[in-house]
């Protein structure tokens, strides 16, 4: 008996594991014959994550020698993304969601009439948001994430007021969702994590988002790290982060098998000139790639491909 409870322990680990792990990609140096533009811009991201992260000024991408022009219109959103410090996101993709934006500003007035229609006092208090008061809305602990529907215009935050007063709480605020949610819209109020009543988006989760604009993922690689952090530090109840889960899932699935840079790095800095581009510099006849950010050292890294991370 005991034998067989050791059984039972020893599966429900494996499939605990296993699933953590299915999160988890690899990036495993292979033979790469051709690389895209795109590629080049999604290694520099790679390597610039949180931890790393500032403007890519002026940054150069070059394939086995050539420099190339970035100009098909995808390459120039993510070119215009890495260049700045806190990118105007929802300029930077105003016409890839130019449909959910409008659709959601008319679901924000229609929202807006039902309310008034009770007689209550309504105001949008924030729409659009730009990424470095999100970050210091995450910092002071009053937002969870660093990158936010706001930050893509498709979040808005209500004010319900009485007698000119600003009510922080009242259920007034779960009418009001419940309206929003008959609508179409997604209330903040159901967040199971962090509940936020006054807080209402156009989609479910960023993974929703994502499914529908896979360019935006660019966006979210970023902060990976941070999301993995959030995931992790509440492994133990993954019913409070199944969005950020979610999302994990979906940007890896978009990853596995595209061009990565392999961590280790294959050679020594040699004969660099001193200069303050950003650049990322592909050699297919020798598998590597160089990446460089702005002002600081660059490193050479084996080509590979993403792979989910697998046990043996
Ligand atoms: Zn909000």
């Amino acid at each position: 008996m005991r034998y067989l409870i050791s059984i039972v322990f020893f599966l429900g680990c494996f499939s605990i594991s296993a699933q953590v792990d299915s999160l988890r990609l690899i990036c495993k140096p292979t033979t790469v014959n051709h690389v895209d533009p795109q590629d080049l811009l999604w290694m520099y991201r790679q390597r610039d994550t949180l931890r790393h992260h500032g403007a890519a000024t002026n940054l150069q991408v070059s394939i086995n020698g050539q420099l190339i022009s970035l100009l098909d219109s995808t390459s120039l959103r993510y070119l215009a993304s890495s260049q700045a410090n806190f990118p105007t996101l929802d300029s930077i993709y105003a016409d890839v969601l130019n449909t959910e934006t409008s659709a959601f500003a008319l679901q924000k007035d229609s929202l807006l009439v039902q309310v008034s229609k009770l007689g209550w006092s309504m105001h949008y208090l924030q729409a659009v948001r730009n990424l470095q008061r999100q970050q210091q809305l995450n910092r002071s602990g009053r937002s969870q994430v660093l990158l936010s529907f706001h930050n893509f215009n498709l979040a808005a935050d209500v004010g319900l007021y009485l007698r000119r007063r600003y009510l922080r709480r009242s259920p007034r605020y779960l009418r009001m969702g419940q309206m929003a949610k008959s609508l179409g819209m997604f209330w903040g109020g159901d967040f199971v994590g962090f509940p936020d009543p006054g807080h209402i988006q156009r989609f479910k989760n960023s993974a929703a988002l994502i499914n529908q604009y896979s360019v935006l993922a660019f966006e979210f690689e970023k902060y990976r790290d941070h999301y993995e952090a959030i995931y992790q530090k509440n492994a133990l109840q993954v019913e409070k982060v199944l969005d950020t889960k979610a999302l994990l899932i979906t940007l890896n699935r978009l990853k596995v098998g595209k061009v990565c840079a392999c961590q280790k790095a294959i050679l020594p800095i040699m004969n660099l000139p001193a200069e303050d581009a950003a650049r990322v510099e592909v050699n297919t006849d020798q598998n590597w790639v160089f990446i460089k950010p702005y002002q600081s050292n660059g490193y050479y890294y084996s080509l590979g491909r993403w792979a989910y991370e697998t046990k043996n």
